[in-house]
């Protein structure tokens, strides 16, 4: 304990340094604008620099033993659980979320360096029945090399540990770079990684100017594969970025997920699923309900329960006990929640709860709006904000259709007690996860990922390993 967990330095080949020009940026707090650190405004010299560091440190990490490399993700793991409280308060203070969430985040961040020094230890190959009886074939499992992962600010301390920790877990070197919003999460968490053993080189930070640090590590032929979390518009700009050194990509991108309900569903059940799925973190999660689709024997009830529940809810600074919802992120995070609600009022939405501003910096308050229709913007594009849109729905051929009716396919939900129709359903939805009967999904051990433009490839899981290894065939005449 007594670590020093705010270092607003950039961290490349295990030391701790400015930016070459010593240009900084501002992290603020999301609730009072006030800031908090100033971090490096890095770019292409640093990022070249990293990208030559975790290079030159690949063939030593590769070629340790897989053991050897999950001891030290098991140490570092420790020592996050042992400083828990603290990173929660600095996700907290940067990032906007309650408390009690923030802890739960460092918990579920702790939970990929555990389970990939786990599976790091069963990345098994294979050896083929041959087709001839004088060949013998073998598939091992390498790592890719140098990675370059780029993060987003809504989860800043679990979105760097489910791809550093595969990647690392696999023999792979890595450069981050974090969201500008929330880079402090990140460098506590190499704060960690640096006592827990992990070499220089091997996990490096870039903090700063985003397209000039992506450009570098989109082009560069050295990093052989980038992990993306974050917008579906700069997944589709850096996927363009790598097409000339066909680089490997996961790209984890925007939602729309729908949440169906049906007559037969536990009400009970389903609201407190929907509270879940759509107010974590203010809305503001990439698997979030962003529409909720009710049948019409259940809407009335649902509805009437559900605007109770939201009434409950306290907006306020996520270091208050008391708040449930804090700021959203931005002012362009509040204006997206504002134009959603007045285009759907504008188009004939019922404002059940809500609807305004928060009374306190960057807050919005909970919302519910009914009568929501296909044509309005809620229901074609992710708000990422705390508004809840409710469309009715008569027949399940219809939910299937509407909840199938966007570009978009990550999460999607459904609760009804007729198994039967949960099989048929699921089965039926086009998103990468399928929530039965819960609003929460997201766990270490299962594989977390997206179809249509809602991404490529899988995160957590066995086949999270896997983003980090290529196959090597071989085939030996014996
Ligand atoms: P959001 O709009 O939710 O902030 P972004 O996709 O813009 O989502 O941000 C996710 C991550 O992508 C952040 O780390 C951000 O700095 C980074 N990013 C944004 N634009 C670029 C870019 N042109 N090149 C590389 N990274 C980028």
């Amino acid at each position: 304990m007594g670590r020093e967990l705010l270092k607003p330095l950039g961290f490349i080949d295990g030391r701790w340094v400015p930016a070459d020009d010593g240009g900084t940026i501002a992290v603020d707090d999301p609730a009072t604008g006030e800031t908090i650190a100033r971090v490096p405004w890095m770019g292409a010299g640093e990022t070249h620099r990293a990208i030559d560091a975790a290079h030159r440190a690949g063939p030593d990490w590769a070629a340790r033993t897989a053991g050897e490399r999950a001891r030290i993700l098991r140490r570092w793991h420790d020592l996050m659980l042992e400083e828990q409280e603290a990173l929660a308060t600095l996700l907290t203070r940067e990032q906007g979320k309650p408390l009690r969430e923030a802890r739960a985040e460092i918990l579920h961040a702790t939970a990929f360096l555990e389970w990939f020094a786990e599976e790091a230890r069963r990345a098994h190959g294979e050896v083929i029945p041959a087709h001839a009886a004088d060949r013998r074939l073998l598939v091992l499992r390498q790592p890719i090399g140098v990675v370059g992962a780029i993060t987003p600010w809504n989860f800043p301390s679990a979105m760097v540990t489910r791809k550093v920790a595969p990647a690392l877990a696999a023999g792979c070197t890595i450069i981050l770079k974090p969201a500008e919003q929330t880079p402090l999460s990140a460098l506590a968490l190499a704060t960690l990684g640096e006592e827990a053993g992990v070499p220089p080189g091997v996990f490096n930070i870039v903090t700063g100017d985003a397209p000039a640090i992506g450009s570098v590590l989109t082009t560069s032929p050295v990093v052989r594969k980038l992990s993306f979390t974050g917008s579906t518009a700069t997944g589709r700009l850096l996927m363009r970025q790598s097409a000339e050194t066909v680089k490997k990509l996961s790209l984890e991108l925007g939602g729309n997920a729908p949440f169906l309900v049906f007559d037969d569903a536990d009400l009970d059940a389903a609201v407190e699923g929907a509270m879940l799925s759509k107010f974590r973190n203010a809305g503001q999660t990439c698997v979030c309900t962003n529409r909720f689709h009710v049948q019409s024997g259940i809407h009335d009830a649902f509805v009437d329960r559900f605007a109770a529940r939201i009434r409950g809810l306290r907006l306020g600074h996520g270091l208050d006990p008391a708040s449930d919802i804090g700021p959203l992120i931005d002012a362009s995070a509040v204006a997206k929640v504002e134009a959603h609600v007045a285009d759907a009022l504008a188009k004939g939405a019922e404002l059940v709860v809500g609807g305004r501003r928060g009374a306190f910096d960057g807050g919005y308050e909970p919302t519910l709006l009914t009568q929501v229709r296909a044509d309005m913007l809620v229901n074609h594009e992710e708000t990422f904000g705390p508004l809840a849109a409710v469309i009715r729905f008569e027949t399940e051929d219809q939910a299937i259709a509407l909840a199938n009716d966007s570009i978009f396919g990550l999460a999607g939900y459904l609760y009804t007690s007729d198994l039967a129709r949960a099989w048929r359903v699921a089965e039926a939805i086009e998103t990468g996860m399928v929530g039965i009967n819960t609003g929460l999904i997201s766990t270490e051990v299962a594989p977390f990922g997206g179809i249509k433009q809602s991404g490529l490839g899988r995160e957590g899981g066995r086949q999270g390993l896997e983003e980090y290894q290529e196959l090597k065939y071989l085939c030996i005449a014996a």
